[in-house]
């Protein structure tokens, strides 16, 4: 199965090339609206690469229910979201890298489901992000740090008082990219995780100075993700893919998921 990462950073171009050479390019209609183009990345004798996906919290941003819908549509099994975040923690500054752990949904949209009419979204969040995802990120990516996650939409920056208050609350990195993504995707039963590059301080703070610690970064962890795509267990060992079975079993949702609402 190929993988889907979702790229809400900047990045050159010819940086991509680590992932393999470029096989295939195309956009992916769904009842939600289009996604891509994704282009499609393969290393050789290395199958099944990986579908890249450029994306940036906006108000024109692609309907996260497009997406997620998408992946599965692709055949993918596996996201991985890289998003420059918002260093709300003091202690963190550009060029940190983080891997959020837990998240605060702070987003203001109508609640986002697959599942408007049969309630089978109701899904435990815990863990909050694929076990599988996270453990080989912190082996290729020691240094990222754990962090809790606000999950805000934009497309404003955030205030100071927001930002003291998204720290009363325990989130340590804002960001505009994982929610509602990491939730869709598991009501979609796919694996979502994410690396966190601080790319600003928090409203609360100084500006945050300095040149090329994001683009560094960035290219750390476009390096490290090959090892951390091959690191991942076949088949899974998290359970992300079964998060239905009890909808299934009781008859609310068939085996098919195109049908699924
Ligand atoms: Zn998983």
């Amino acid at each position: 199965m190929p993988h889907l990462l979702i790229l809400a950073i900047p990045v050159p171009p010819r940086s991509l090339e680590m992932l393999g050479e470029l096989t295939e390019e195309r956009e992916v209609a769904t009842p939600f609206g289009p996604v891509g183009p994704l282009a499609r990345r393969q290393r050789s004798g290395q199958n099944p690469g990986v579908w890249i996906l450029p994306y940036f919290g906006s108000p024109t941003r692609t309907d996260p229910r497009a997406t997620i819908w998408a992946a599965k549509d692709l055949g993918v099994q596996r996201i991985l979201a890289v998003e420059g975040m918002v260093g709300l923690a003091h202690d963190l500054t550009r060029g940190d890298m983080v891997i959020p752990v837990d998240y605060i949904d702070w987003t203001k949209h109508q609640p986002t489901t697959f599942f408007q009419q049969t309630g089978a979204g109701y899904i435990s969040q815990k863990p909050p992000f694929c076990p599988d995802i996270s453990a080989a990120i912190r082996q290729h990516l020691p240094r990222a740090r754990p962090v809790i996650y606000l999950g805000d939409e934009g497309p404003r920056h955030e205030t100071a008082a927001e930002a003291r208050m998204f720290q009363q609350w325990g989130a340590q990195a804002r960001g505009l990219n994982l929610v509602p993504e990491t939730y869709l995707a598991k009501e979609l039963e796919l694996c979502f995780a994410a690396i966190g590059l601080i790319a600003a301080h928090g409203a609360d703070r100084e500006p945050a100075r300095g040149e090329g610690e994001v683009r560094r970064a960035t290219r750390e962890v476009l390096e490290a993700l090959p090892a951390i795509f091959a690191t991942l267990p076949d088949p899974p060992t998290c359970g992300c893919n079964h998060l239905q079975d009890s909808a299934r079993q009781r008859g609310v949702l068939s085996n098919d998921w195109r049908t699924w609402k």
